[in-house]
Formats: structure tokens, C-alpha cells, sequence
């Protein structure tokens, strides 16, 4: 299946998947040893609490084309696809989860994008077998992501994606913090395409994202490609000051025109108009922190992911 050179890697993460790794692999090789091209299996273990780790290094001894790429903890997932990229040798790079939430039946598709001259193959998820809460929160999230950042894709979510070389070479030349992967890669592609794919329920295990990991993941996404969230805050700004004069002006000319009596009994208004104006302050603050804490994290140049080893079988 793999020699010297290789044609394609898949890429995969893994965070405590002991249950799926098996699996997935009894589905998986099938699939790439019908492929033409020489293949190679990058198993990212992203500081796995359970089995996954001893699971892989005893597959390491059963099968060729396989690589281990083992994390010092657990950096998340968009780190440990970065890890993957940076030992991935092949001139395509597929990457996809390890649950069979994308049934690897679904590569050759996304080989024959790369064969037509395509170097980044976007999917969207047919049938997305999610929780309605998580397919409603990411409708909303691809519509804003693609209105803010102007990169016009339809489904962000879904990782079985391919990159060609160069555009991985791109990725890996910007380590930016907390990098999304899918949409970055849009910035570096000439020619990319996005297919229908299938997508399965998770075969094992619970899903590694909280909610609040997801809403971080969101956070990531809009902050990391425009400066439009910090815009709307000067508008919001500009129009919540221009309110405040006005409620403001209104107060002291009612207060004039019916005396101290009704100012006092005004005091609620008063205050509702305060809290109204605090929040928006820390609205405010909260989202340039974010910015702030980002270009911290930047200017530090903190590695996204910190190497264990790496091992290839034959
Ligand atoms: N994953 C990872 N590190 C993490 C969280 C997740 O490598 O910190 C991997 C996980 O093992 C899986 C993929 O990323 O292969 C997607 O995770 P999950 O299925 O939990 O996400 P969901 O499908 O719920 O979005
Ligand atoms: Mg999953």
C-alpha cells in the first residue's frame, strides 16, 4: 500500500476513541488498499485518557502504512489535525474523525475532486445525524462565518475533507493560535470544490465537545477571520451613546418641565437606562478582550500542539 512515496494520507485525531479505532480501521484500510495510489493511515493520539494510545502502538506492529504522531496532552482537536499535517507525507491529505461519523467508504469521492485538478475538497453532510440542537446551533454558525468572512462555504462542521500539498503547506506556514482548519485552508486554496458526503452516528463513546468547547470553537471561527465583530461594536457603540443623550436630555426636560416630584418617581427609568448602557459596556469589553487576549496569545508565539514521538510501522 505504501512505499517511499506517498500519494495520500489520511489524517486522524483521536481523543479517547478506544472503542472506535478497531472499527474504524477494519473499514478504513479496506478502502485505501483498493485505492491506485499508495497510502498512509497519521493517527494523531491527542493525549487520550483511556486505551487509545496502547490500541495504536499495537496496531503499529500489525499493520504497514500506519503512523502514530503522539501528543504530550490533549491540545484539541484543530491542534492535533496541525500535528497530523506536519508528519502527513502524501501529495493529498484527507482528513476525517475517528468516531465513523464519516463513513470512510466516502474517500474515493474525494479522491476523484483531486483527480479533476481540485487541490481542497470541501463536504457537506447529507443527512447529518447530529443532535437537533448541534445542526441548528451550526446552521446559524455557517451562515454568520460565511456573511463575516466572506469565505463561501456551506458546511464548516463536517472534517472529512481534502487538501492538497501546497494548501497544507500553506496551513502549517501560519501557525496561528487556535487555528480553524477548514476555513484557513479556503485562504490558500486556487481551486476548491465542495461535495455531498454521508454522515453516520457516532459508533462509540460520547462526543468530545461540551458546549462550551463548542461555543469557543464558534469564537475561534468569527474572531480569527475579520475584524467585522469589532465594527459592529463601534456602531453598537455610536447608537447606544446617541440613546443615552437622548434618554438623558428627555429626563432633564421632563424633570424641569414637572418638577423634583416626578424625578423621583423617574428613578427607575433612570436606572433601567443605567443597566442598559452597563451592559452594553461590558459587552463591549468582553469582545476586546477576546481580541486582546488573541493578539497576546500571537505575539507570545506559543506552539499549537507539543510533540511526544512518532512512530511508522514498516
Ligand atoms: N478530538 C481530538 N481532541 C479533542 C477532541 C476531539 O482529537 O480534544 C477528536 C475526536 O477523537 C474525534 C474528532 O476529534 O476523532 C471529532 O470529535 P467528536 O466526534 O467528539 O466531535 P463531534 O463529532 O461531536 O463534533
Ligand atoms: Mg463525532
Amino acid at each position: 500500500m505504501c512505499g517511499d512515496q506517498v500519494d495520500l494520507s489520511v489524517v486522524i485525531p483521536m481523543y479517547n476513541e478506544e472503542e472506535n479505532i478497531r472499527p474504524l480501521f477494519e473499514r478504513l484500510f479496506p478502502v485505501l488498499e483498493r485505492l491506485v495510489y499508495k497510502s498512509e493511515v497519521v493517527c494523531v493520539n491527542d493525549g487520550s485518557r483511556d486505551g487509545t494510545l496502547s490500541i495504536l502502538e499495537d496496531e503499529l506492529k500489525r499493520r504497514g502504512c500506519l503512523v502514530v504522531v503522539n501528543l504530550a496532552r490533549n491540545f484539541g482537536q484543530h491542534a492535533a489535525v496541525m500535528a497530523g499535517f506536519s508528519k502527513a507525507r502524501g501529495k493529498w491529505i484527507i482528513t476525517m474523525d475517528a468516531d465513523l461519523q464519516n463513513p470512510p467508504e466516502e474517500i474515493p469521492k474525494i479522491v476523484r475532486e483531486f483527480e479533476k485538478g481540485h487541490d481542497l475538497v470541501g463536504t457537506i453532510r447529507k443527512g447529518r445525524k447530529d443532535t437537533f440542537f448541534r445542526r441548528f446551533a451550526s446552521r446559524i454558525t455557517n451562515r454568520l462565518v460565511s456573511r463575516i468572512s466572506g469565505i463561501n462555504l456551506q458546511d464548516f462542521g463536517c472534517m472529512l475533507r481534502g487538501y492538497s500539498r501546497e494548501v497544507v503547506k500553506g496551513i502549517l506556514e501560519n501557525p496561528e493560535y487556535r487555528t480553524f482548519i477548514p476555513a484557513l485552508a479556503t485562504f490558500f486554496a486556487k481551486n476548491p470544490v465542495e461535495i455531498m458526503v454521508e454522515h453516520e452516528e457516532r459508533a462509540g463513546g460520547e462526543s468530545k465537545y461540551s458546549l462550551l468547547r463548542l461555543f469557543s470553537l464558534q469564537l475561534d471561527l468569527m474572531t480569527g477571520f475579520s475584524m467585522w465583530p469589532l465594527r459592529i461594536l463601534f456602531f453598537v457603540g455610536t447608537g447606544v451613546a446617541i440613546l443615552g443623550l437622548f434618554l438623558a436630555t428627555l429626563i432633564i426636560i421632563l424633570r424641569l418641565c414637572y418638577g423634583p416630584e416626578w424625578a423621583a418617581q423617574g428613578v427607575f427609568t433612570l436606572f433601567s437606562a443605567l443597566f442598559f448602557l452597563v451592559g452594553c459596556q461590558f459587552f463591549a469589553l468582553g469582545l476586546l478582550g477576546e481580541y486582546i487576549g488573541r493578539i497576546f496569545q500571537a505575539v507570545r508565539k506559543r506552539p499549537t500542539y507539543i510533540l511526544g514521538w512518532v512512530k511508522y510501522s514498516n
